[in-house]
């Protein structure tokens, strides 16, 4: 084929692939369309993938074959073997080899050709992608890590920490302008190399586990932009779009999330949440009441209206079809069962919405938060499945409580209250949360999973 229509079928193909990554992320904008957007976004991918192959710049296949091979058996090991709730941490993985891959081309084209012939412009975007690309591959390691537990999730702070990291900044910065102006000083492009790396970790040790989500989708917004940066150092167009589609979604994700918490970027960066809960923390005070299995089946079926509220116990109890099941149990009794989902429930956005879809619980039944609160006066029990900071009243009533201003499921203004929790354990701001002592309040301990099945056991017996 002649080289000219070789380059016409590769950007015919990323046309494709462009417009399947935009209707993709469309389509993930709601749960109804969002597998079918999964789709669309794969089929783009596959598509970029096959249009590259096409590329007449391409010296040998062997390599390619062999990357292709390595990263396929990787992507399908992590995703058998990976369980869905450590799944934050897995993306967390995948952040930091698409930044290092964009880190790395970049270090290919300025040791290949860098130099004083390459545009000032193209010049400019190689060092951006580097920086946000070494930045983002040790931000999304440490980030994984404290997810998983492997590095301490508390704040890891030092006196004076923001000064050092702002000499750093400044240092890297530094190197990136100095560099972008005198393309022969190696020994600087290859100093920011390093001062991004650490960077990376001096910005993530600060910040508690538990604002890693937000972390993650700011990771995830540096990331997309050092890919489009890539797409402008080797003229990819399909780079350049998927990167700046996945630059600003991931900001808009950190702004949505960080709205639900009633949090700031700049308080998530460098507030360091969590290294003072035991200071602020509000004593919860008075007794929990526990509830018999038989008493709570009892409530439950002689109920109009029950509202099911999911958090991360959920998800690691893996009690999405026992909820099902135990609805399904509630509705064959004429019971109105609906499901109040809270916007950061679980460890990532949506984590509630896909365990839910995963039981195939219709999309009707899930109520948002704002939909869901003015429902609860008129709810006879509301049943809490292992949340518990999503409907920590504390958040409302308590001004001096870290999460001071967080919006809630304001599950205490229903009739009855039935948690369904293991023990004791607190939630994942570390905070006591004074609604499992209310007087509307009963506990039902257990793995929720156990008690939701026996739950509906003993309502089909009734
Ligand atoms: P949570 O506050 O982490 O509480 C989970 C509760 O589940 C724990 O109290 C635990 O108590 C219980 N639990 C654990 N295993 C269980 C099991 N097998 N059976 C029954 N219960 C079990 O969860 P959440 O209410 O969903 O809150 C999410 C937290 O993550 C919030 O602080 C939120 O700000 C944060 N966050 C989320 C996102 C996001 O995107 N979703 C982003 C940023 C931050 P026991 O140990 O006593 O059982």
């Amino acid at each position: 084929m002649e080289p000219g229509g070789v380059n016409y079928l590769l950007e015919f193909t990323y046309l494709i692939a462009s417009i399947l990554f935009i209707f993709g992320l469309k389509g993930l904008s709601h749960p109804e369309s969002a597998r079918r957007g999964m789709f669309m976004a794969e089929a783009g991918m596959l598509a970029a993938i096959i249009g590259t192959l096409f590329h007449n710049g391409i010296i040998t296949y062997e390599w390619i074959a062999a990357g292709l091979v390595i990263g396929s058996v990787i992507g399908a090991l992590m995703a058998i073997w990976v369980p869905m709730t450590a799944m934050p941490q897995r993306t967390a993985l995948s952040h930091a080899l698409g930044a290092i891959a964009a880190a790395l081309v970049g270090i290919a084209e300025y040791t290949l050709h860098g130099g004083p012939e390459m545009p000032l412009f193209i010049r400019g975007a190689l060092g951006f992608e580097v920086m946000l690309g070494t930045l983002t591959t040790t931000g999304s390691l440490i980030a994984a890590g404290k997810l998983q537990g492997f590095v301490r999730g508390t704040p890891v702070q030092f006196k004076g920490q923001q000064v050092v990291n702002l000499l750093l900044f400044g240092g890297m910065a530094g190197c990136f302008v100095y560099s972008v102006g005198h393309p022969s000083a190696s020994l600087i492009f290859y100093t920011m190399t390093g001062l991004g790396f650490l960077f990376g970790v001096m910005l993530v040790i600060p910040i508690g586990s538990a604002d890693m989500p937000v972390v993650m989708s700011l990771l995830n917004s540096y990331a997309g932009l050092a890919s489009a940066a890539t797409g402008f150092v080797l003229g990819n167009n399909v780079l350049i779009i998927a990167g700046t589609l996945d630059g600003f979604s991931g900001l808009i994700l950190s702004i949505l999330m960080c709205k639900a918490m009633n949090r700031s970027i700049t308080n998530v960066l460098f507030g360091g949440f969590g290294a003072v809960r035991a200071a602020t923390a509000a004593g919860a005070g008075g007794e929990m009441r526990e509830i018999s299995l038989n008493d709570a089946a009892v409530r439950l079926a002689y109920a109009s209206k029950v509202v099911f509220v999911p958090g991360y116990g959920l998800a690691l109890a893996q009690a999405q079809q026992a909820v099902r099941d135990l609805a399904n149990a509630l509705e064959e009794r004429g019971v109105t069962v609906k499901y109040g989902i809270h916007p950061v429930a679980g460890r990532m956005p949506g984590h509630m919405n896909v365990l839910l879809a995963e039981a195939n619980v219709p999309y009707g039944d899930l109520y948002e938060m704002d939909q869901i609160n003015p429902e609860f006066p008129s709810t006879d029990v509301v049943v809490v499945v292992g949340a518990n900071d999503v409907v920590n009243p504390d958040a409302r009533d308590n001004s001096n409580s870290p999460i001071a201003g967080m919006p809630i499921l304001e599950v205490d203004k229903a009739k009855s209250v039935i948690v369904l929790k293991r023990g004791q354990g607190r939630g994942f701001s570390g905070l006591e949360n004074p609604l499992f002592c209310k007087p509307v309040t009963s506990m039902l301990y257990g793995d929720a999973k156990a008690s939701l099945t026996a739950l509906a056991h003993e309502v089909k017996n009734l």
